[in-house]
This record gives C-alpha cells, sequence and structure tokens, in this order.
C-alpha cells in the first residue's frame, strides 16, 4: 500500500511503497476513507513530541472501513491498559501505558490502517466521510475542553482552527456567546469566526470579561492573557498537547478562584457522547481535502496558519 511515512522527525514525509499491516488480536482492518490532520501531528514531525514509534505512519483521525462494510472512526487514544489507577478510575486518557494512535501504533496516512477496536466509534449517519474525520480530534478534544471549561456563558476561544470552528457551533447550540481572538491580521479567521456564530472576533482582548477560555494556539504567552480575559471564578482550558513556555506572570491574574488547567487526551466516554451530540448540533464541518501523497503540503500550510475549518488526506 502507499502510506506517507516519517523516517526522522525535522524531515519532510516520505511517500512510499509498505506491506498492508496484519491486525492483531482486537484489531480491526480498515481501508481508510479519510485521515483528519491535527496540529499534533505538526508537532511530531516537527520532534516536539519526541518519542514517536519511527518509522512512523502519522494521523489520528481516521474514517476507515471494514471488510464487513462498517464505518469506523480511529480517534488518538488508540490503547489503555485498562489496569493503572488512571484507567480504573474513570481516567483512561491519563493512562500510564497509553498507546496512541499515528504516534505509538501507526495512523492513517495511509490506504489501510489497523486500530484496536474497543478503541473504535461508530461513525454517525449523516457525515460525510471527509466531514466525519475532524470530528475524531478536533471535534473531540474540542468537546473535552468545553466540558472542562465549565457552564460558563460567555465563552473565548484562542486560535480559530480546525477545533475552534467545531467548538463554535456546540458552544452556540448550548446557548452561549462566544468570542474568538485571533492572531493580529487574521481577518479570515476572524470573519470565519463571526460565520460560525461567534459575537466577536478579533486580535485583542475580548470587548468584555470572559466566564471561561479556551487555548487551542500552542502559544504560551496566551495563558496570562487569557486569565487577564476571564471573570472570577472564571477557568482557563489549554487544548493543545505542545505550548511554548508561559511566561511568569502576577498572582493576581490568578487570584479570584481562576483555575487554568490543561486537557489531555480523551475517553471513550467522550467520543461517545460528542459523536452523539454532533448530528444534534448539528455539527458542520469545513473541510480542506488533499490527496495522500501531498501530507506535507497539507502540513505545511497547517504551519503557515492558512487553513480555514480543518484539513482531510484522501488516500
Ligand atoms: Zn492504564
Ligand atoms: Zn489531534
Amino acid at each position: 500500500m502507499r502510506a506517507m511515512v516519517l523516517g526522522h522527525a525535522g524531515q519532510v514525509l516520505s511517500l512510499d511503497e509498505v506491506a498492508i499491516p496484519e491486525p492483531e488480536d482486537g484489531q480491526v482492518l480498515l481501508r481508510v476513507l479519510a485521515c483528519g490532520i491535527c496540529r499534533t501531528d505538526l508537532h511530531i514531525v516537527d520532534g516536539e513530541l519526541d518519542r514517536p514509534k519511527l518509522p512512523l505512519i502519522p494521523g489520528h483521525q481516521i474514517v476507515g472501513e471494514t471488510d464487513d462494510g462498517r464505518r469506523l472512526g480511529v480517534p488518538w487514544l488508540g490503547w489503555t491498559c485498562g489496569e493503572c489507577r488512571y484507567c480504573t478510575s474513570a481516567r483512561e486518557n491519563l493512562c500510564d501505558f497509553a498507546r496512541f494512535t499515528g504516534y505509538d501504533i501507526d495512523g492513517g496516512y495511509a490506504e489501510w490502517a489497523v486500530a484496536y477496536e474497543r478503541y473504535c466509534f461508530p461513525v454517525p449517519d449523516g457525515f460525510e466521510d471527509l466531514q466525519a474525520a475532524p470530528l475524531l480530534c478536533a471535534g473531540l478534544i474540542g468537546y473535552r475542553s468545553l466540558r472542562l471549561a465549565g457552564e460558563g456563558e460567555r465563552l473565548g476561544l484562542y486560535g480559530f482552527g480546525a477545533s475552534a470552528h467545531i467548538v463554535a457551533q456546540v458552544a452556540r447550540h448550548e446557548g452561549r456567546r462566544v468570542f474568538a481572538v485571533t492572531r493580529e491580521g487574521d481577518d479570515d479567521a476572524q470573519a470565519f469566526a463571526r460565520e460560525l456564530g461567534a459575537e466577536w472576533a478579533g486580535a485583542g482582548p475580548p470587548p468584555e470579561e470572559l466566564d471561561a477560555a479556551i487555548i487551542f494556539a500552542p502559544v504560551g504567552s496566551l495563558v496570562p492573557a487569557a486569565l487577564a480575559a476571564v471573570a472570577k471564578g472564571g477557568s482557563v482550558v489549554c487544548a493543545g498537547i505542545h505550548m511554548s513556555d508561559i511566561p511568569s506572570f502576577p498572582y493576581e491574574l490568578l487570584w479570584g478562584e481562576r483555575a487554568l488547567r490543561s486537557v489531555a487526551n480523551l475517553t471513550r466516554g467522550d467520543g461517545e457522547e460528542f459523536l452523539a451530540l454532533a448530528p444534534r448540533v448539528p455539527v458542520r464541518t469545513q473541510v480542506e481535502t488533499f490527496p495522500l501523497e501531498q501530507a506535507n503540503e497539507a502540513l505545511a500550510k497547517l504551519r503557515r496558519g492558512e487553513v480555514r475549518g480543518a484539513l482531510v488526506l484522501v488516500p
């Protein structure tokens, strides 16, 4: 089969001819119909996440088809031990021995992939393959971040990429008010946020206090900025797996029972909840597609921040 393979961090992916993977016990073989591109893939390719299996086929937002015709979604959480203190307390996202798709297990930048079936989700009807792919990480992690941000009405989204464009729709569905903070001069992202229901989008501080903020951009200096924007009792959630260093800030920004936390990975419960909710919103993902062999071009576009919505590879 054809696959885009990472040989070493810092290199571009190479289009290789490799053997179709053989499923082990508990795994299912999937013909890849679509695979979403995530910012985490960039962090892996660039070496900021530095323990991938090598060589590696990246990709953890796989929509695939089994040989008996079922459509399954494969997320980042590829396997957990089921026995550690996290797994046995409904926190399998924090499993000490977790294996992640497109990192510890070969992913979906390929024509075929294997996945542990207990960690796959049925893809909801009503979503085409391409539209479903970004639900599997951008949507799922965004959803978990939104839950952990609390019930607050005024929600700030820092960085308006694949995840934020889904979370904005869910938040509006829940009756929240959405404020989108983008990079200076990113008129396109601001317009996109307004189209999806943000009542304000801009580069500076939002025009009023927020109850919660989710930071999607991997930029540590946004942490004190978001803390300064949330009201007393508000929370700031860092949704990304990697972020540049957070500059020091005065305690006053955290005072007043403001909370700062990260979101790591997902549980299968998150996936079941979100994939049941997505058709009811209904979430409409906006995707730009690239053929498999253009994965490097797609990643470069993501790195430049030139994406409206989500990127999806099609084998
Ligand atoms: Zn575990
Ligand atoms: Zn991801």
